[in-house]
């Protein structure tokens, strides 16, 4: 088997070492080898970003633009084959990998347009006679660290922008996933980027993200992955006063009201808190229902959870794929124990389950009776498990809602304008749903939550422009 190298200075380069990339549905079937780069490698990397930092903040926009449009293109025309990529390493089933490559391309698409649409300001000075112009340009080499659950959609909405407005890269992505980050690099390379433009080094975080979080020529840390990494990561970014754009965990409510469509909120809920094997940063892991709706919403849950086939994520009619890995089940079936011994009820699901082949398969679990103060309520448990907790009443609901120390997405399910208004409004957290699940958002709009699940300006969008430029105002006299 071929090992697939990293990126750097223009070369695919061999690592310090190889790593297996297996595949969870089955894990015996080898997926790829993927180079693991050093410390010194990953300073060649940031090097070569730094080297090729002038000539393309300040290049042919056409020439950025028309890379960006090609990359999007290509990632487009092979979704198929990237998303059977993706779901055979990280395991979200088929159709979820195909969704998740093309919003990739759609990203790629949209930043090739922005890279046009830089617009600045120009203002009357207080001063007679004098210009004021705002403008926007680059930060320099940007260091992107990524998490495995959405291997090639996290990817590009930090790749796209950062090289749209004029920076350069070195991408460090999980070491779970390097196959899908790989073949993202391969199409870049195609589209054209210049050598040190876009750099990958793919390896383990305490060695590659070490050193791009500690080095004095990365101007700028974005990253997502979890709250302990996140603040590790910052500490030590802050410290030489880098730019940081940071997006972590969440415990999100999806708040069902009485007056609620049964079927929509069933539907909301399943979708939110179970696909994609509920590995999603904004899965509703919090199902928040008052009293007079809750026995037949989780009769009606329940139901739905039953009849969900967890199988191998590349086999058709499967609804939900395994568990990443061996130690993410090993933390989902320690929750699940959590849960009972805090005496919620476990109704239905929240063993693990065997199939054809050997893989991490979990059954979807839903716990009731459940209260806030339960740490299966406080804590991001990153797997296929949610809990009910009941409220007397809508103002209860919300008040739950808010009460946790995230604040990444908010759902209610409701027919009511009053109270759908009312939550919009005061619901603490970046993106609201109403009628939605809290997982699945648009590629052109802002992304990013509050409290202690996000930290810096937004991810995605026009918004991406505050990370990923510097303000310059200018005055001009005659
Ligand atoms: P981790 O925080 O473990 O890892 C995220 C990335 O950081 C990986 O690339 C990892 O490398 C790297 N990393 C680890 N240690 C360091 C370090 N010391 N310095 C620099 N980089 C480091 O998260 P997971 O990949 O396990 O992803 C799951 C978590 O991500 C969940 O908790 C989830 O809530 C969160 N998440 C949040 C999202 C959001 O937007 N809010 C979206 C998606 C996920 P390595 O390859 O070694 O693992």
């Amino acid at each position: 088997m071929n090992v697939c190298n990293n990126y750097i200075a223009g070369e695919w380069l061999a690592g310090a070492a190889v790593t297996v990339n297996r595949n969870p549905s089955n894990v015996a079937d080898v997926v790829g080898e993927y180079a693991q780069a050093d410390a010194a490698q990953t300073r060649t990397a940031v090097a070569a970003a730094k080297a090729a930092f002038p000539a393309w903040a300040t290049g042919s926009i056409q020439e950025r633009s028309n890379i960006l449009d090609r990359a999007g293109s290509e990632v487009l025309a092979r979704k198929d084959e990237l998303g059977r990529l993706l779901s055979r390493e990280e395991g979200k089933t088929l159709p979820e990998g195909i969704g998740e490559a093309m919003r990739a391309g759609q990203i790629f698409k949209f930043f090739a347009g922005e890279v046009l649409r830089a617009a600045g300001e120009k203002l009357p000075s207080v001063r007679p006679g004098v210009d004021v112009e705002v403008t926007r340009e680059p930060i320099g080499v940007v260091g992107l660290i990524t998490p495995w659950n959405f291997p090639i959609a996290i990817p590009a909405w930090k790749i796209a922008p950062a090289l749209a407005h004029g920076n350069t890269v070195v991408f460090k992505p999980a070491d779970l996933v390097p196959g899908s980050a790989w073949a993202l690099a391969e199409i870049l390379v195609k589209a054209g980027l210049p050598a040190g433009v876009f750099n990958l080094v793919m390896g383990r975080g305490s060695v590659v993200g070490e050193v791009l979080v500690n080095h004095p020529d990365v101007a700028a840390i974005s990253f997502t992955g979890s709250v302990g990494t996140g603040r590790a990561i910052a500490a030590k970014a802050i410290g030489r006063m880098a730019k940081l754009q940071l997006e972590m965990g969440g415990k999100n409510p999806l708040v069902v009201l009485d007056d609620a469509d049964l079927a929509v909120a069933v539907n909301a809920a399943t979708q939110g808190a179970y696909y994609s094997t509920g590995q999603r940063c904004t899965a509703s892991s919090r199902l928040i229902v008052t009293a007079g709706i809750h026995d037949r919403f989780v009769a009606a849950l329940t139901a739905k959870l039953k009849s969900l086939k967890v199988d191998d994520a590349l086999a058709a009619g499967t609804d939900i794929g395994p568990v990443v890995d061996q130690s993410q089940l090993d933390q989902d079936l320690a929750y699940v124990e959590v849960g009972k011994a805090e005496g919620a009820t476990l109704a239905v699901g929240g063993e693990r389950l065997q199939r054809a082949n050997d893989g991490f398969y979990l059954a979807p679990a839903l716990f009731t009776g459940t209260t806030n103060a339960m740490r299966i309520a406080r804590e991001e448990i990153f797997g296929p498990v949610a809990c009910v907790i009941e409220a007397k009443d809508y103002d209860e609901a919300l008040a739950l809602a808010n009460d946790t120390e995230f604040g990444l997405c908010s759902g209610i399910v409701t027919t009511s304008l009053k109270h759908a208004s009312h939550y919009k409004r005061h619901a603490q957290a970046g993106m609201v749903m109403v009628n939605l699940p809290t997982a699945g958002v648009d590629y052109h709009v802002p992304f990013g939550g509050r409290k202690g699940s996000s930290y810096g300006s937004r991810e995605q969008g026009r918004y991406a422009a505050e990370f990923f430029t510097t303000v310059k105002t200018t005055y001009t006299a005659p």
